[in-house]
C-alpha cells in the first residue's frame, strides 16, 4: 500500500515523490499504522523496489486480501499520477469507512463518483460481486481495470484466451459497446479489448488497441472509441479448428450433448451453416455459440414446420430450461447486469431473419420459411457453407 495512518492521525501517502533520505528520518520518527485494521506497518524504502507501506508478517487486514505485487503497486501508483496530472480531484487507496471497502483509486469525474480497483491477482467471483455491489449501492461507478498480464494474445493479436476472471472486468461503454480495459505499469500502456466475440469457452477473436497512459485522458478509457471491425471469415476458421479439435477429446458436458443431438439426427460435422454464428451478446453465454444454436435448433427450428409461427417467448423458456439443466451456462459478469443472455437469442433471431430463413410477423412473432436444410456429406456440407458465407458476407462481416 502506498499511504498509512501517522502518530497524528493524518494520513501520509507515498504519491507525493518524497526523497529517500527525507523517507528514512521520518521512518525513524514516525509510527505508521494502517487505516483500515490500525495494526503497525513498515516503511519499505527498497532499491529495486518501489516505496510502500506493508503490515507485519502475520497480520490479518480485512482489507489486504492479496500481498501486494510491485506490479500492483507500480500501477495504481501510475493510474493516480494520470489522474492527477489531468487535473482530476483523485484520492490514493481512499478507505471508505461506510462500506468498509477501499479502492485503489477514489476520483470525481463528470458529476460523478468513481472507485477505480485496479486487480492484478485473481479474486473470487463472491468477492468481486460484494465489491461492486457496495460501490454501485454508495454511488460510486465501479472502474475495474484489470493487470495486462492477464490478458493472454493467442495469435497475431486477434485471439485471445480469457478465463471468467477476466469477463468480470467487461465495462459497457458508449453506444452499447462492451470493452475490458487493462492497463500494464511497464510498458505504461492501456490495453483496450472490444468486439470480444468468443468461439470456445475460454477463445474469443478481439479487436485490440494500445494507449500510452501519457498520451491518453480519462475520457478515452472511460468511453473507449472503438470501431467495430469484425473478422468474420478468421472467426469462422477458428470456430471450426476448434470444434474438431473439442470432439477429438469430448468432456463429459460435450458427451452429453454430442448424444443428445445424435438421437435428433445431427452430426456435429454436419450442420447446417446457419449455427455456430457469431452474434454481439454471444460473450454473456459462456457455452459455445455452436452448442446453444443447436439446442435452439433442436429446441424450435426442428420441430416446426415451414410457414409455422415461432413465439420469442416460447424460445426464452426453452433457452432458460436449458440453463437450469446446465446444458447451457451464463457467464456472471458483475458489471453488466442489465444486459441478458437472451439478448444473444433475440439477436441470432434477427441475423436468421436477414438472411431470410424466419420473417418477423409481430413483437415477439417471427414465422419460420423453409427452414434449415442439413447437409447428407462433408462435401454437401463444403458447398452449402461457400454458398452461404458468398451470398451472405456483407451481413456476416458487420456483426
Ligand atoms: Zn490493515
Amino acid at each position: 500500500m502506498l499511504t498509512a495512518r501517522t502518530k497524528s492521525g493524518t494520513m501520509f501517502s507515498l504519491s507525493n515523490e518524497y526523497e529517500k533520505e527525507k523517507l528514512l528520518i521520518l521512518r525513524n520518527n514516525e509510527k505508521f499504522t494502517c487505516p483500515v485494521c490500525g495494526e503497525s506497518v513498515s516503511l519499505k524504502l527498497g532499491n529495486q523496489r518501489i516505496y510502500h507501506f506493508a503490515h507485519r508478517s502475520g497480520t490479518v487486514c480485512s482489507d489486504f486480501h492479496e500481498s501486494e505485487s510491485l506490479y500492483h503497486i507500480e500501477g495504481k501508483l501510475q493510474l493516480y499520477q494520470w489522474l492527477h496530472m489531468q487535473g482530476i480531484p483523485a484520492e490514493l487507496e481512499y478507505y471508505d469507512s461506510m462500506i468498509g471497502q477501499r479502492p485503489d483509486i477514489m476520483f470525481h469525474f463528470g458529476g460523478s463518483r468513481y472507485a477505480l480497483e485496479y486487480q492484478c491477482s485473481p479474486i473470487s467471483e463472491e468477492i468481486f460481486i460484494k465489491r461492486t455491489d457496495a460501490y454501485l449501492q454508495n454511488n460510486y461507478i465501479p472502474f475495474w481495470i484489470i493487470g495486462s498480464k492477464h490478458i493472454k494474445a493467442k495469435r497475431s493479436n486477434i485471439i485471445f484466451s480469457l478465463s471468467n476472471f477476466d469477463y468480470f472486468f467487461l465495462r459497457k461503454a458508449a453506444h452499447r459497446q462492451l470493452v475490458l480495459p487493462s492497463y500494464c505499469p511497464k510498458e505504461k500502456r492501456f490495453h483496450i479489448l472490444s468486439s470480444i466475440h468468443p468461439f470456445s469457452i475460454k477463445n474469443a477473436t478481439a479487436n485490440s488497441f494500445l494507449l500510452s497512459i501519457h498520451k491518453t485522458g480519462i475520457e478515452e478509457i472511460l468511453e473507449p472509441k472503438v470501431f467495430n471491425q469484425f473478422n468474420f471469415t478468421k472467426w469462422a476458421n477458428e470456430m471450426e479448428k476448434y470444434t474438431i479439435n473439442w470432439s477429438l477429446h469430448p468432456s463429459p458436458e460435450l458427451n452429453r450433448f454430442l448424444r443428445e443431438i445424435y438421437t435428433h439426427n445431427l452430426n456435429l460435422y454436419l450442420l447446417p451453416p446457419e449455427i455456430g454464428l457469431p452474434v454481439s451478446h454471444s460473450l454473456l453465454i459462456q457455452t459455445p455459440p455452436i452448442i446453444w444454436q443447436t439446442y435452439l435448433y433442436v429446441d424450435v427450428f426442428q420441430i416446426k414446420s415451414p410457414n409455422s409461427l415461432i413465439d420469442l417467448k416460447e424460445v426464452e423458456r426453452n433457452f432458460n430450461n436449458r440453463i437450469k439443466l446446465n446444458e447451457i451456462i451464463i457467464r456472471n459478469l458483475p458489471q453488466l447486469t442489465s444486459e441478458k443472455p437472451f439478448m444473444a437469442v433475440q439477436e441470432y433471431f434477427q441475423l436468421l431473419e436477414r438472411f431470410g430463413v424466419i420473417i418477423k410477423r409481430g413483437e415477439s412473432l417471427y414465422q419460420l420459411q423453409k427452414g434449415f436444410t442439413i447437409p447428407n456429406s462433408n462435401r454437401e456440407k463444403e458447398e452449402r457453407k461457400q454458398e452461404f458465407y458468398q451470398k451472405n458476407r456483407s451481413i456476416l462481416e458487420k456483426i
